[in-house]
């Protein structure tokens, strides 16, 4: 039965019939003397890297293995992001390992945004959750910038041992490891999959010039992602491809905006003053009364407020709202996933609605 196949590659247990999770091979491929899975199959015959996605329990054992080896752990997150990237039980199986901490899609920020500014962040976004990293270096893996950099900023960490890459699902792993192989592999340097079933499950090696190996983990799920709630045909909205453009909106007290249907930004005291969104521009903005929102998200959400789609409305979450009073100048309302707000002046008040489980919160800006 097919509770007995594993695969030659990499030793996961064979199924034929989820492709985005583990151990996939279609049943054509059962034939075969040596089965083995779709994964390692893509990886031995193109040289690329499948996203493979996992149950928090797979994913657990995975890192307590890495808590128990002695390596460098290279952890991704989506700069976009931050909150549903984070892998929350990563600090507690670390040991004694380092951290280097890559933000990824910096090739999305205006380009007035100053990197240093957006490290800063992160160190201390990272500090806040438990986190110390060794580093924090920032990429673009889909454009390659940085990536040569931190391929030999790894190199140093290493310091002659393992590494292992970490992330959560859409963050640009893999993007960034079919990047790394481009760099590393000289056509005689194929990457390789242990030959020993079972072993190495659900990792895969990449050989580094020293005898040392860079494993490549399956994406993590972290629930509170956005693009967990936006259907598969509508991600490109929320996941653009070019440099996000501000756009500048003057509001009165009790204006409200709504960010397709995603979210809701509602501007509630402080005088006519204006605000800079920095949110994908395929997402249509929508300039409301406050007193009309509540009515307008029950009555279009689904077709002008979109998305989500109105066939998606059952299982969206509800937008859950989030007050903040602005004390400091120059405050990003952050909406993860999605994009942020920029506020000039102190003294506004208003209220942030996000999708239940999605964060939100406030930061210096990073302009
Ligand atoms: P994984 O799930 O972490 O392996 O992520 P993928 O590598 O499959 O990338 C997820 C999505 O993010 C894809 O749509 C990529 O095109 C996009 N992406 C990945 N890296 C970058 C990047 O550096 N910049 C931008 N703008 N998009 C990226």
């Amino acid at each position: 039965s097919e509770q007995e196949m594993y695969c030659v590659g990499c030793g996961v247990d064979i199924q034929t019939e989820d492709p985005k999770k583990l151990g996939y091979t279609p049943p054509s491929a059962l034939e075969k003397e040596q089965i083995i899975c779709q994964r390692c199959f893509r990886l031995k015959h193109y040289n690329e890297i499948q996203d493979v996605s996992l149950t928090d329990d797979d994913f657990l054992k995975i890192l307590h293995g890495i808590g128990e080896s002695d390596g460098l752990i290279v952890k991704i997150v989506d700069i976009f992001d931050f909150n549903g990237s984070w892998i929350s039980g990563l600090q507690r199986f670390v040991g004694n390992n380092d951290v280097l901490l890559i933000g990824n899609k910096v090739d999305l920020l205006p380009k007035s945004v100053k990197q240093n500014k957006v490290i800063n962040w992160m160190k201390k976004e990272a500090k806040e959750n438990g986190l110390k990293p060794i580093d924090v270096c920032l990429i673009s893996a889909v454009k390659g910038q940085g990536v040569e950099d931190v391929a030999q900023i790894i190199d140093r960490y290493r310091n002659g041992k393992d590494v292992y890459v970490v992330g959560c699902t859409n963050v640009g792993k893999s993007t960034f490891i079919n990047n790394i192989l481009k760099q590393f592999s000289g056509e005689d340097n194929v990457i390789t999959t242990s030959q020993y079933p079972g072993t190495t499950l659900d990792l895969i090696e990449i050989p580094l010039d020293d005898g040392s190996t860079l494993y490549d983990t399956p994406g993590i799920i972290n629930h509170h992602q956005m693009a967990h709630y936006v259907d598969k045909r509508d991600l490109k909205i929320i996941m653009p491809k070019k440099e996000i453009k501000p756009k500048v909106f003057q509001l009165n007290e009790e204006q409200t905006l709504f960010f397709g249907g995603l979210s809701r930004f509602d501007y509630v005291s402080g005088g006519r003053r204006s605000f800079t969104c920095y949110i994908p521009s395929e997402l249509h903005i929508h300039r409301t009364k406050l007193e009309k929102a509540d009515k307008l998200y029950e009555d279009h959400a689904g077709e002008m407020l979109t998305p989500p789609r109105r066939e998606q409305l059952d299982e969206f979450p509800e937008l859950v709202a989030h007050s903040f009073t602005i004390k400091e100048p120059k405050i990003d309302v952050v909406f993860s996933g999605l994009g942020w707000v920029t506020i000039n002046d102190p003294g506004a008040k208003i209220v942030a609605h996000a999708p239940k489980g999605v964060g939100v919160f406030v930061r210096p800006s990073l302009i």
